[in-house]
Parts: structure tokens; C-alpha cells; sequence
């Protein structure tokens, strides 16, 4: 390990094999690991346990991940990486709309987990550029970069690791074109930059948090077919 904590990783999966064979290969490069067999303890775990990342299997003996992974983001926004048996579309893009952040399809090699796990670990602690605008304001949302956090006047609206960093690199090029692909690129990484219905998925969460009315939304405004554009901030209005 570089330095710091060591951060920790909940598995929750019922296949003893695999929770064994992640466990120790998640240890040997530095992990701390816990590990639930099913949903109902998965979703105490969370609570009791409070991993920075949690490993999830879709298919748990007392219930889907699906179910679980909204269970979890009604109280954490932790990020989770799902499990998935089969390569299958609708699969995948049902973990995305459950407020996954990322999955990996069985079998896997643990080296490809490994990377994930590091992957969303470092952007979820990624730091805003000094030097760049420490918040930007639209309408009444404002967006601290400096510490990561998203208010609508007072109040603030919780966003996922995942959601934030759309919003993030959407915000940052505010009033310009940001095509899926370059999106895809920037928040989930260069081979996910076709998956095109992840990225939906992931603008349907976050509009649903920052718009006023998300089935019009004014903010994250779309470009069919090519992109999303975050709209200006205030008092950077275009002239007319
Ligand atoms: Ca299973």
C-alpha cells in the first residue's frame, strides 16, 4: 500500500469459493475485507461495516443485487460493483439503473476485479484541479468542486460517486457539447465508451436529483444522438 488506511472492501456473495478467492486476493494487495452470504446480512454489513467499495453478486439465495444495490443507496452512496453472471445487455444496464457503479461479468479473473476496485476507488477520491473555480452555480444549484458536495439553495442533494463525477466533468465543460462517448471515456473508463445506455441510465439518476422537473430538465440538457450539454452558469448567460 502507498500510504494512509487501508480501505475497505465488503463482498457480498454466497459462493464460498469466490468470497474465499476474493478475499485473499483482495488482502494480498492491501484490502481490508469483509464478507456477507446473503442479502439480509449484505445490507446490515453495510451499515456496520462501512466499506469504501462493496463487491455485489446479482444473484444472492434471499434476494437479487438489483433489489439490495437500491436497498443500499437509499442510505450510502458507497460505490458497488456488481457481479453479473451472464454478459447479458438488459442485465448490465438493470445494475446501472439500480445505482451501480460499475460490474464485471462471471467468470472473471481476479486481476480485472482488482483493476475495478482501483479504478473507482481513485476516481471516488479524486481531487479537483487547484487553480480551477472552487463551485459553479446554476439556478439555485450550486456545486462545490472543493468539496465534492451538490446543494439546491440550502439543502444538500446526495449524489453517488458515479453521479458526481458525471456531473463533475459535465459542469466543468459547462456550455459545451459533451459527446456519450468522451462521457463514457471520462467517467467509467475508455472501454466503456460505447455503452451508450449506461450513460442514459446514469443522466436519469442525476436529473432526477438536480432538475426541478427531470422530464424537462434546463440543467443537463440533451443533444440527440450526440451528447449533453451542462447548462451555463448563472451570470454566464449567452448574449441574446
Ligand atoms: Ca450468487
Amino acid at each position: 500500500m502507498v500510504s494512509g488506511e487501508r480501505k475497505k472492501i465488503l463482498i457480498i456473495e454466497d459462493e464460498p469459493k469466490i468470497v474465499r478467492l476474493l478475499k485473499i486476493n483482495l488482502e494480498s494487495v492491501g484490502y481490508e475485507v469483509a464478507y456477507a452470504l446473503n442479502a439480509s446480512d449484505g445490507c446490515k454489513a453495510v451499515e456496520k461495516e462501512m466499506p469504501d467499495l462493496i463487491v455485489l453478486d446479482v444473484m444472492l439465495p434471499d434476494g437479487d443485487g438489483y433489489s439490495l444495490c437500491r436497498r443500499i443507496r437509499e442510505f450510502s452512496d458507497v460505490p458497488v460493483i456488481m457481479l453479473t453472471a451472464r454478459a447479458r445487455e438488459r442485465e448490465k444496464i438493470e445494475g446501472f439503473e439500480s445505482g451501480a457503479d460499475d460490474y464485471v461479468t462471471k467468470p472473471f479473473s481476479t486481476a480485472e476485479l482488482i483493476a475495478r476496485v482501483r479504478a473507482i476507488l481513485k476516481r471516488a477520491g479524486a481531487q479537483h484541479p487547484s487553480g480551477a473555480p472552487a463551485e459553479l452555480e446554476v439556478d439555485d444549484l450550486r456545486i462545490s468542486f472543493s468539496k465534492r458536495k451538490v446543494y439546491r439553495g440550502a439543502t444538500e442533494i446526495r449524489l453517488t460517486h458515479t453521479e458526481y463525477n458525471l456531473l463533475y466533468h459535465l459542469a466543468v465543460n459547462a456550455g459545451k457539447v459533451m459527446l456519450h462517448e468522451e462521457l463514457l471515456s471520462l467517467v467509467w473508463g475508455p472501454e466503456y465508451r460505447d455503452e451508450v445506455e449506461y450513460l442514459r441510465a446514469y443522466i436519469r439518476h442525476l436529473r432526477k436529483k438536480i432538475e426541478v422537473d427531470p422530464s424537462e430538465p434546463r440543467i443537463i440538457v440533451s443533444s440527440p444522438g450526440i451528447g449533453y450539454c451542462f447548462a451555463l452558469p448563472t451570470g454566464h448567460e449567452p448574449e441574446t
